[in-house]
């Protein structure tokens, strides 16, 4: 995996934004994590203050992976709705505050994310139950 800046140098993470692999010289350490320089830095400064409140709301959500069918489907849930407030978050934003735009795209997109984590996780869920009563 080479810096996308850099393409002889091998990266050192991902930024935490745009995903993107950075070299030492690019990458911005906030103390959370990595990001480009510029716009991704803002960003991850805006995604952290999100991903503070979501985990505020679903502790445990991201808990390790001896979970039961019904801490999974309580998961799931959460990560919906979690999804489905950053989804509608992203569109006031957008109507809202059109200079925001990107930021507003990118929050959407993240909330299709939790969206389909929370889907994966609550048919994961079934499947264990499914699992758990053939036994
Ligand atoms: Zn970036
Ligand atoms: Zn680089």
């Amino acid at each position: 995996m080479m810096c996308f800046v850099h393409e002889s140098v091998a990266g050192r993470g991902l930024c935490r934004a745009c995903g993107r692999a950075l070299c030492e010289e690019c990458a911005t350490d906030d103390g959370h994590g990595l990001t480009c320089a510029g716009p991704c830095a803002e960003i991850a400064l805006r995604l952290d203050a999100l991903l503070d409140s979501a985990e505020a709301h679903g502790r445990g959500a991201t808990g390790a992976l001896r979970q039961t069918p019904g801490v999974l489907a309580v998961n799931g849930g959460v990560y919906a709705l979690a999804g489905g407030s950053f989804v509608i978050g992203g569109m006031i934003v957008s109507d809202h505050e059109p200079e925001m735009a990107a930021f507003a795209t990118w929050i959407e997109v993240l909330g299709g994310v939790f969206l389909l984590a929370g889907a994966a996780s609550l048919l994961l869920a079934r499947r264990l139950k499914t699992a758990t009563h053939a036994d």
